[in-house]
């Protein structure tokens, strides 16, 4: 996909400027210089970043209008969804977590590089933040079964916060295996969008779960408790 498709197909929802444009081919340009190094993504090639990280990511954007919100994205990786959300939505104040220390000094370094000023970016477990109650979305790709992403999410999420968590093709699996989940941590289904990928690239639901009411103070447990204990 060219930058000219991209701003095409998500005109309905977004109005990228120029500007905006320009910053996505510099991180695109950002993401192959690391990842020679860093080992960053596994998709290399400048039209596939456009379609399967830039693309992918902003699709989730169609059903969350606001422009001003304080977001957390966990388990970020080379910074999807939140960097890509960070350039799409500049009134937005992202927090961008990971556990693994090469991926924050990149999103750190790609941040500054691109100027991006309303991102910050933490060394951290997403079980292990020091925050509870603060965002009003919280957002994680391809990072861990839905019942644990809900662990780490529900505790810092303020009430009727939402949860997106972008999904693939099994969505109504992992929905049906986090329903205790769901109960426990006091949230609900609120949305689902299920989108249709270019080029037969399969199917990405993008799940949005709201917070109903406080989040027990017992949660997160640990990595390893959640695990062998599955809510
Ligand atoms: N969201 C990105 C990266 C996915 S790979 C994308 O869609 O491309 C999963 C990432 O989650 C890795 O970078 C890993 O370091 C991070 N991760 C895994 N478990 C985590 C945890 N408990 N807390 C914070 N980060 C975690």
């Amino acid at each position: 996909m060219n930058y000219e498709t991209l701003k095409e197909l998500t005109s309905s929802y977004l109005d990228l400027s120029e500007q905006q444009i320009a910053t996505f081919k510099q991180y695109c340009a950002l993401l192959k210089e690391w990842n020679e190094k860093f080992n960053l993504t596994a998709i290399t090639d400048d039209e596939e970043i456009v379609e399967k990280h830039f693309y992918d990511c902003l699709l989730a954007l169609k059903h969350i209008k606001q422009d001003s919100l304080e977001v957390c994205d966990l388990g970020s990786g080379a910074g999807f969804p939140g960097l890509v959300f960070a350039i799409a939505k500049p009134h937005w104040k992202i927090t961008l977590v990971d556990s693994t220390k090469k991926k924050t000094v990149f999103l750190e370094e790609a941040a500054k590089a691109m100027g991006l000023k309303n991102v910050k970016v933490m060394n951290k477990r997403g079980e292990e933040l020091p925050f509870r109650e603060r965002f009003d979305l919280v957002t994680a790709r391809a990072v861990a079964p839905l019942y644990l992403l809900l662990e780490l999410g529900m505790p810092i999420l303020k009430v009727n916060g939402r949860f997106l968590a972008l999904k693939g093709s099994k969505a109504s699996e992992e929905l049906d295996e986090a329903k205790e989940a769901l109960r426990k941590l006091n949230c609900s289904v609120s949305f689902i969008n299920e989108e249709e990928l270019p080029n037969d690239a399969g199917k990405r639901n993008n799940i949005i779960i709201t917070k109903d009411k406080p989040t027990n103070k017992k949660y997160p447990r640990t990595w390893g408790e959640m695990q062998k204990h599955h809510l």
